[in-house]
């Protein structure tokens, strides 16, 4: 990394550190980068710029290497988003962490809005009122069932689950960026940690722009992405949310079935109601399991959430 030459940066007592990956933005990454620096230097945060270059092909990576003002990651290849936000994270300094993207789309000269709107939160995150991304119609139905899921399993209400403009005290995400997955779902990842450890996530609408350059959305890949993220998500934050109800109507069935069975085929025990109830079990004690993983996985010391 080449060595900082942070914005008016006081070393330990930094409050803002602003990452930003970046992976082919040549375009726009100036202007970005700018109105960043723009907003930052005229707000009463100190901070610094925290630029990952996720091994851009396209001629970013030697425009950053001449921008000043910004501390520099370079990864040699390709690593996907979620790991260059990831390392961006482990690299900051700043007392908060905002992330977003490099593509014009997030209102980035409202950064000091969002980091006011942390006091007294652990996370804040900008939602965006309209979907502008590529691929819509895959991505909105596959993106609202995904929020709905995580809704139920978090127990409140979550208006936007993917953005990538937010802010949030790094001593409390340091303590799950090992959890964060490589590429996209990260944002959504670094969300639910928060949720299923007790801290606080607030809400802000925000503007969300058409992106400028291509988008690095993949229809194909990224819907496997979403699918996995699915199952982790079940698997990760709060199992018996998902595998209770789902072994207890297998239970009631296949007792309706016995009942059934046992009234009117005089005990003769249909192979159909065995295999009820053995798939009732199965999911019962699965997630039962997998509770008990979840729990013993959870940091033991946590940091306290943020009051009032
Ligand atoms: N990005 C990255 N590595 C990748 C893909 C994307 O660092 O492999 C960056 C990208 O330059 C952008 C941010 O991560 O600043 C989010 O990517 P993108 O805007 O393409 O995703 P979307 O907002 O469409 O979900
Ligand atoms: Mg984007």
């Amino acid at each position: 990394m080449s060595e900082p030459t942070p914005g008016n940066s006081h070393g330990d007592d930094l409050d803002v550190s602003i990452v930003l990956p970046v992976y082919n933005e040549k375009d726009h990454l100036v202007d970005e980068v700018a109105r960043i620096r723009d907003c930052m230097a005229a707000s009463p945060y100190s901070y610094e710029i925290i630029v990952v270059d996720d091994g851009s092909s396209d001629g970013s990576g030697d425009q950053l290497r001449e921008m000043e003002g910004i501390r520099l990651l370079q990864f040699r290849k390709n690593r996907g988003s979620g790991s260059a936000r990831r390392s961006g994270t482990q690299a900051a300094r700043g007392r908060i962490v905002v992330w977003t993207d490099a593509d014009m789309t997030y209102p980035n000269d409202e950064i000091p809005r969002l980091v006011k709107e942390l006091e007294g939160y652990d996370q804040v995150v900008g939602a965006r009122t309209s979907e502008e991304g590529t691929a819509k119609f895959l991505r909105v139905p596959a993106k609202w069932l995904i929020r709905k899921l995580a809704e139920y399993l978090a127990q409140t209400r979550i208006p936007d689950l993917n953005s990538g403009f937010r802010a949030f005290r790094r001593e409390v995400a340091a303590q799950f960026l090992h959890l964060l997955p490589e590429g996209f779902s990260c944002v959504t990842t670094i969300t639910m940690s928060f949720l299923a450890n007790g801290y606080s996530v607030k809400y802000v609408p925000i503007d969300y722009r058409k992106r400028a350059g291509l988008s690095k959305f993949h229809w194909w890949q990224d819907t496997k992405r979403y699918l996995t993220q699915v199952v982790r998500l079940i698997l990760s934050y709060n199992p018996l949310r998902v595998f209770a109800p789902v072994g207890a109507a297998l239970l009631l069935l296949g007792l309706g079935k016995l009942v059934y069975d046992w009234v009117d085929k005089d005990f003769r025990l249909a192979s159909n109601t065995l295999l009820i109830l053995f798939a009732a079990l199965q999911v019962l004690v699965v997630g039962l399991l997998a509770d008990l993983i979840v729990r013993l996985s959870k940091p033991t010391v946590l940091v306290d959430p943020a009051t009032r």
